[in-house]
């Protein structure tokens, strides 16, 4: 009986010698210690029927083989990584999963695109790097036009593709360089609103940036008023704002839309008494438009006079920051996370 003992002893050591893989070793613990079937189960399962002196002298070894069995299989468990005690305790608390969300500006940009296609509007994208032609020729504003100097533009030392018109290639200042681009591929009446971002070349302050979220957009039809574009933004402005925001058109002057205008909202902050955000006259100029000059539909290719349209343009953070009551435009690049957290 000893000898049999010292044989599985043998072939345990054996057996672990040749494992190579936790599934492996799972199958030699079965095998001797199984619960049903194990060799060494199956000696405990003879040692009831022995006689009591057989008992004494052999239950003792069987205990021993029994523990040094364990040992063995325990210990290259270890060696594999294996915990032999598997059971999850579900009442552990999981580590947190951080889960993200989006930006303040991509939130507003979201929900105005919702308003204008509500209105019927179609959204559209455009180049970001773009030739002089359509960041200002197209737009009335030839070279040498004072207008150039309104905003420092980024200048690119790269050539402009070939039957691109035009003399330089820059980071578009506005996003009316679609303007002439989207009116030559369509067909009057549309209405379009193009959110991305444009650049400027401005030094940074609490409310200067040099890349901005803009949005910009245009109508164009046979018909087209002011009385439309003045109906629209109002419209727009109170879907954003609230119904109990106040609207007014100023007037202004941007070189492809004639008249030009600018529209100020009745201050959100101070709800019009007067306060430090709206320099104490209770409105904050929120957007530009006007009525697009007919200069622009000539290089789109229209009749003189056969179209009307106006077109406007706002910065984001802008509204964002009136919408949130935020103070420095900075805040929205400089990815610190304490302030994206709180949208
Ligand atoms: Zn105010």
């Amino acid at each position: 009986m000893l000898e049999q003992f010292e044989n599985i002893k043998k072939e345990i050591s054996k057996d672990l010698k040749n494992v190579s893989d936790a599934e492996a070793l799972l199958k030699v613990r079965v095998k001797y210690l199984g619960r049903k079937d194990g060799l060494i189960t199956k000696l405990f399962d003879d040692l009831k029927n022995w006689d009591l002196a057989k008992k004494k002298e052999f239950g003792a070894p069987l205990n021993e083989l029994k523990k040094l069995a364990e040992t063995l299989v325990d210990e290259t468990e270890k060696q594999f990584g294996v915990t032999q005690n598997t059971a999850v305790d579900f009442s552990v608390q999981g580590t947190p999963v951080l889960s993200g969300h989006l930006h303040p500006i991509t939130l507003i940009q979201k929900e105005i695109e919702k308003v204008f296609w509500g209105l019927g509007f179609d959204i559209q994208l455009g180049p970001e790097i773009d030739s002089d032609f359509y960041n200002f020729e197209a737009l009335n504003i030839p070279e040498f036009h004072p207008a150039r100097d309104m905003q420092d533009t980024f200048y690119l030392d790269l050539a402009l593709p070939k039957n691109q018109p035009g003399k330089h290639v820059l980071l578009r200042t506005h996003i009316s360089n679609m303007q002439v681009r989207y009116m030559k591929e369509h067909k009057p009446p549309y209405a379009v609103v193009l959110p991305g971002r444009v650049f400027r070349n401005e030094a940074l302050d609490a409310s200067h940036e040099h890349t901005y979220q803009y949005m910009e957009g245009f109508v164009v039809g046979k018909d087209i008023t002011y009385a439309n574009m003045a109906w629209t933004l109002d419209y727009v402005m109170k879907e954003i704002f609230g119904q109990d925001v106040k609207t007014k058109l100023l007037p202004s002057y941007f070189p492809f839309v004639e008249p030009g205008a600018e529209m100020a909202i009745s201050c959100l902050i101070c709800k019009g008494k007067g306060c430090s955000v709206c320099k104490q006259t209770g409105w904050v100029e929120i957007l530009g438009c006007g009525m697009i000059h007919q200069k622009v539909f000539e290089y789109a290719g229209y009749k003189q006079g056969e179209y009307q349209g106006f077109a406007f343009g706002f910065g984001l953070s802008r509204l964002a920051m009136m919408k949130y009551g935020i103070s420095d435009i900075r805040l929205f690049a400089e990815n610190d996370l304490r302030f994206l957290k709180q949208f």
